[in-house]
């Protein structure tokens, strides 16, 4: 073979499992956009960590999913919500499958209403899973990440545009997020570690059915004027992923909602 040749051939195996040998936490990888991710990491190379708070069987689904592609996986149950669980969840990733080069802070949870509604409890409990169990996540596995490493959040489209009321607790939520990306980006970049935030739009999943009662006028906010997929949204988190001179920065996977 010529060298030209080869490089071809390198190359090609390189576009095919950019992620060979590495291994990746997902959070809240049970269902929806992270069960989405933890496969398109599994077909991209990487072994596969699946983290849960209540649906183990379907997080164990999504491993056998992983281990199908000729991947390791394992689930793991982790309470967002949990302070100790949140950072728990990472050392037990990296323990089992050896190391940890890609974490994805998935699992959150939307809690939508008029002001007046939302209670106390419902403002802990949205911060703790959405803002403090991601910054613990995220601060537990740079313990871990290499150089090379990546942590990926998702956000919401709703941290840049909100159309309508009802989102006051989610919104606030998700533009911490922004602040928390920008800052570890700075902090880990001279360890070669690069920190971005995906925004998704809305997206056909348990938390919000493209057949669900408002669906029709969140399609309608959308450029594109319909729901996006969970494998939209994993497209975008392969990318990154891989991407190797990008940090601190957002992406929308949109539909053009902040168009
Ligand atoms: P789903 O409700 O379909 O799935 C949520 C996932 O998060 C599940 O795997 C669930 O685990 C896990 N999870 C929920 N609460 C906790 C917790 N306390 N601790 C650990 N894991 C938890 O959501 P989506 O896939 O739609 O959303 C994924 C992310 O994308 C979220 O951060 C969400 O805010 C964001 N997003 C979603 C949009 C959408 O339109 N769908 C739009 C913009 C952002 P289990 O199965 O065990 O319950």
């Amino acid at each position: 073979m010529t060298s030209q040749g080869t490089s071809r051939a390198t190359s090609r195996t390189t576009s095919q499992a950019t992620l060979h040998g590495k291994v990746a936490l997902v959070t809240g990888g049970s269902r929806g956009i992270g069960a989405a991710t933890a496969l398109r990491l599994a077909r991209e190379g990487a072994d596969v960590a699946v983290g849960y708070v209540n649906g183990k069987e379907a997080a164990e689904d999504v491993v056998r999913a992983v281990e199908a592609l000729g991947r390791r996986g394992v689930a793991l149950r982790a309470d967002a919500a949990d302070a100790s669980a949140s950072a728990e969840v990472v050392d037990a990733a990296a323990e089992a499958l050896g190391r940890l080069d890609v974490l994805v802070n998935n699992a959150g949870v939307g809690v939508l209403g008029p002001l007046e509604t939302l209670s106390l409890e419902d403002v802990d409990r949205v911060l703790d899973i959405n803002v403090r169990g991601v910054f613990l996540t995220s601060r537990a596995a740079s313990a871990w990440l290499p150089e090379g490493g990546r942590i990926i959040t998702i956000g919401s489209c709703m941290a840049q545009r909100v159309p309508g009321p009802g989102g006051t607790l989610y919104a606030m939520s998700k533009a911490a997020l922004a602040g928390l990306t920008k800052a570890l980006a700075r902090e880990l970049g001279g360890r070669g570690i690069t920190a971005n935030l995906v925004l998704p739009g809305p997206i056909d999943t348990d938390m919000n059915p493209a057949d669900g009662p408002h669906a029709e006028g969140q399609a309608a906010m959308t450029a594109l004027g319909r729901y996006g997929t969970a494998d939209e949204v994993a497209s975008m988190v392969a990318y990154l992923a891989g991407a190797t001179y990008v940090t601190g920065a957002e992406f929308s996977v949109d539909g053009g909602h902040a168009a």
